[in-house]
């Protein structure tokens, strides 16, 4: 356990010296759960984005783009069920005022209890208090009322071998446990109260719902189809650290797949959804299979409205986690907001004329979560050095150019020209500082997977000596060849 948290914190610590992400407002002391993105960083996140819209978007003619707003109408999100019970809860410590979720503060208790004093507590309160005792089983509060939380809590405080206590102050002084919702309101222009007031996105598949009616008159939209769109999105939470997997801002990338339900079957297409989603994450992204698993969610963890969810879960240092949401949502979400607006939206099957109101399913992943993974799966010591493999589609640079010395300033000339014809074609760094030993451990660390280096045999044969990330080998190719050479190794 301690050398895999180690692990974690090697790659925070590399992800910030080496500009892949920073604390949020660092020099104002910080902001809890945010983060900037460094040079490195923004290469990373962009080169995902991209890759996702590729595939989900560009490379399918059933899916087409939206780009949506983030500050968006209060009654968006009273229509989907967001302003009623969108909401986390909360308890705070009365004597050090530290605010944390309540779920998480009982499962972390009971998962660091003794087994034995458990097994006791199971026997004794297992009878009278149903909640009480499957808690203690399994580990899990999620779906629990308030009251039940509350009671669970209690219990636990009562302990007299070893009470729940706070655990940044240890003392047992605890508010109720309350509801918090999770949407940041917006105050808008000089209008006070509620006419005035809208909300930052609690999730971009809304913007999707609402403009459903304006995709389907505005293009040639045929079912089954989907609407893709990459966007920030913001929960206003209190989370556990683990530096970018959970954060109050993030940017999603979510598809409504809208199908109708009497044509099409959503078991099958389901699975579809499945297929493509891990085929995306192992092939284009390049994660290795072995850290990744489907986990369907049980009953009390499933939204009310939806018929089956499941996880693709990513192994991270700490431990396997959610990664990409898959959710079959019915017809919820349109038929709230058909109700909400008053506005017609179904859509006309052109052979029968009949009106449809189509069921979704919903593949919705945090890109910044995906930016962890990628971090965490490339991740490797070796003797010499620290490498980071990302999949060469990904890397935020694909080449680096280098004069194997910077004081030629005939060698330092034909680099530079190397880097003008390489630069447009792909993202491409220059580096004259030090030796060339240091300067491949510094392209090792934020995942170039080629270096060129410009000799003095440059000037006379026109080659280039091409390095290779992960094998260190080395070949000699014709400067006029070096488009083509990484282009196909791209497509590889
Ligand atoms: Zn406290």
């Amino acid at each position: 356990m301690a050398e895999k948290a180690n692990v974690m914190d090697k790659i925070v610590a590399l992800a910030k010296r080496r500009g892949f992400i920073y604390p949020g407002s660092e020099i104002y002391g910080g902001l809890a759960n945010t983060y900037d993105y460094g040079p490195v960083g923004t290469e990373l996140l962009r080169n995902i984005k991209n890759l996702w819209w590729k595939y989900f978007v560009q490379g399918r003619s059933d899916i087409v783009g939206l780009d949506s707003g983030i500050i968006s109408h209060h009654k968006i999100w009273e229509a989907s069920g967001h302003v009623a019970g969108f909401a986390d809860a909360m308890i705070d410590c009365r004597h050090c005022k530290a605010r944390m979720r309540a779920d998480h503060l009982l499962e972390n208790y009971i998962e660091a209890m003794d087994k034995n004093a458990l097994n006791e507590l199971i026997s004794a309160y297992g009878v009278k208090n149903r909640d009480f005792s499957k808690a203690l089983k399994t580990g899990k509060v999620e779906g629990l009322s308030l009251e039940s939380l509350e009671n669970i809590r209690a219990n636990l405080s009562n302990l007299s071998h070893n009470p729940l206590v706070c655990p940044n102050c240890g003392e047992d002084d605890w508010t109720k446990i309350k509801k918090f919702n999770l949407l940041f309101p917006v105050q808008l222009g000089i209008v006070e109260g509620e006419q005035g007031m809208g909300y930052l996105r609690g999730e971009t598949a809304q913007g999707i719902f609402i403009n459903f009616r304006n995709v389907v008159d505005s293009t040639r939209v045929r079912l089954p189809f989907g609407i893709g769109q990459l966007g920030k999105m913001f929960r206003n939470e209190i989370t556990a650290g683990n530096s970018v997997f959970r954060t109050i801002e993030f940017e999603a990338g979510e598809i409504e797949y809208f199908f109708d339900p009497e044509a099409t079957e959503w078991k099958p297409l389901f699975e579809e959804w499945k297929n493509a989603i891990w085929d995306f994450v192992t092939k284009q992204l390049g994660i290795q299979q072995s850290n990744l698993r489907w986990r369907e969610h049980e009953d009390e963890e499933r939204s009310f409205y939806s018929k089956r969810t499941e996880d693709m879960e990513y192994k991270f240092p700490f431990g396997f986690k959610e990664l990409w949401g898959l959710a079959y949502r019915t017809d919820y979400d349109l038929t709230q907001h058909k109700e909400a607006s008053k506005k017609d939206l179904t859509i006309t099957d052109p052979q029968t004329q009949k009106k449809i109101l189509p069921h979704v399913i919903e593949p919705a992943v945090g890109i910044n979560r995906l930016l962890l993974m990628v971090l965490a799966d490339a991740y490797v010591e070796e003797e010499n050095r620290t490498v980071l493999k990302i999949s060469p589609k990904i890397a935020p640079y694909k080449v680096a150019v280098f004069p194997l010395l910077a004081n030629k300033p005939e060698l330092v000339k034909k680099a530079q020209d190397v880097f003008k014809l390489l630069s447009p074609e792909f993202m491409t760094a220059f580096d004259d500082r030090g030796n060339i030993g240091k300067r491949y451990l510094s392209q090792d660390e934020i995942g170039t997977p080629w270096c060129v280096t410009v000799d003095f045999d440059t000037l006379n044969d026109e080659s280039v000596t091409i390095r290779d990330r992960d094998t260190t080998q080395q070949e000699r190719v014709k400067i006029t060849d070096l488009v083509g050479y990484f282009t196909q190794k791209l497509q590889s």
